[in-house]
């Protein structure tokens, strides 16, 4: 079945390239991944930029109005016009060599690829773009994807017919058998390229390094993929190319780690302050200083927050929080001053160790038992 290629963009079969490109950038503000990151979008952008690229394609927007999908296998040539009479049948049986499906589109589209790229805490949270190199498949030069030396159209293949496929009789123990195979002078295109381009053999593509840059969003997670639309292998005789997806991995970092869009660091508070109460500073990942203030008596292992000071929501508003896990130092060593300020403090304070006595739990037993044993 054919793509309503102009239905995806919402023109009429007349528009010209201008209303595609119109029709196209209002769709893609909405769906574009960088202002609308769910599936769906991900899904109706893609769908968006291969109808324009269709469209804008003289060659291609002809099949489509011939009303064939020029981004399916077979060129949108009806299957049924090659079907092979008993071929088919038998072939079924006794495993042929051709599909049966008529000649494979020399425009396909190019695969997608896959590229890993780290960056540090930092520049996660403000963003960042990064070159990146990758070893892909370009438009050849020579021909511009034409794959003919001189621009030349493919001429109908004079083995197969156009066909891509050629029927052949062969004598089983049932009798003459038909069967199907791939044309080998055109490889199954149906045509033939008359004067195939010399550095690209008739492809239309070469293999090359690319250098390109990838804009990381702020707030972008470990393990994130960033979709570059159309930056992947080039396709096949001129056929759009596939998408780039670049893998983002974060650095461990040596203060802050990160839950989600919070940021947890441990911070070390000497006793008299945790008692006394007391601020500290830490340099934010923007570099900009944030205060803690230590209440008095604050206790081991308890948690400070101070909110919007972590990593900023990816494509969105605000920021996660900051959260500082206390670690209450007490000195391992004493000089003789401070052993004597500590031995006046508790003499002052009368404090003393002791086993836990559970006083509070046999209390609260005492009273249920009065409850129900009255
Ligand atoms: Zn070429
Ligand atoms: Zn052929």
């Amino acid at each position: 079945m054919a793509k309503d290629y102009y239905g995806i963009l919402g023109v009429s079969r007349d528009a010209s390239d201008n209303d595609i490109k119109k029709a196209y950038r209002k769709l893609a503000r909405k769906y574009h991944p960088d202002v609308n990151d769910t599936p769906e979008a991900a899904e109706k952008f893609s769908e968006i930029s291969i109808a324009q690229e269709v469209l804008l394609d003289p060659q291609k927007r002809s099949i489509v109005d011939r009303g064939g999908d020029p981004m399916s296998q077979g060129g949108g040539q009806s299957s049924a016009a090659y079907g092979g009479g008993f071929g088919d049948i038998f072939e079924a049986f006794f495993g042929g060599g051709g599909s049966g499906r008529g000649p494979i589109s020399r425009v396909q589209r190019g695969n997608d690829a896959l590229l890993r790229t780290s960056i540090t805490l930092e520049e996660a949270y403000t963003g960042v773009k990064h070159e990146i190199t990758i070893d892909t498949a370009i438009v050849c030069d020579v021909c511009e994807g034409s794959g003919s030396e001189s621009h030349a159209k493919p001429i109908t293949c004079d083995h197969c017919g156009g066909a891509g496929e050629i029927q052949q009789v062969q004598r089983s123990f049932l009798g003459n058998v038909m069967t199907t195979a791939t044309c080998p002078k055109c490889r199954g295109f149906g045509d033939l390229i008359p004067d195939p381009c010399h550095k690209c053999d008739g492809a239309g593509r070469v293999k090359a390094r690319r250098t390109t840059s990838v804009q990381i969003p702020a707030g972008i997670a470990n393990g994130m993929r960033v979709r570059m639309s159309g930056q992947g292998e080039v396709g096949h005789g001129g056929g759009p190319a596939g998408d780039l997806f670049v893998e983002v991995s974060i650095k461990r970092h040596l203060i802050f780690e990160r839950e989600d869009n919070n940021l947890h660091l441990t911070v070390s508070v000497p006793m008299v302050d945790a008692a006394l109460g007391s601020t500290f500073e830490v340099a934010g990942l923007d570099g900009q200083p944030v205060v803690f203030t230590i209440p008095a008596g604050t206790q081991p292992a308890e948690r400070l927050i101070v909110p919007e000071k972590g990593m900023p929501r990816l494509r969105s508003e605000g920021h996660g929080d900051m959260i500082a896990h206390i670690d209450i130092v007490i000195p391992r060593e004493l000089d003789e001053k401070s052993r004597k300020i500590l031995e006046s403090l508790r003499e002052h304070r009368d404090d003393r160790s002791g086993v836990h006595s559970g006083e509070e739990e046999e209390s609260l037993f005492s009273r249920l038992r009065n409850r129900f044993w009255k």
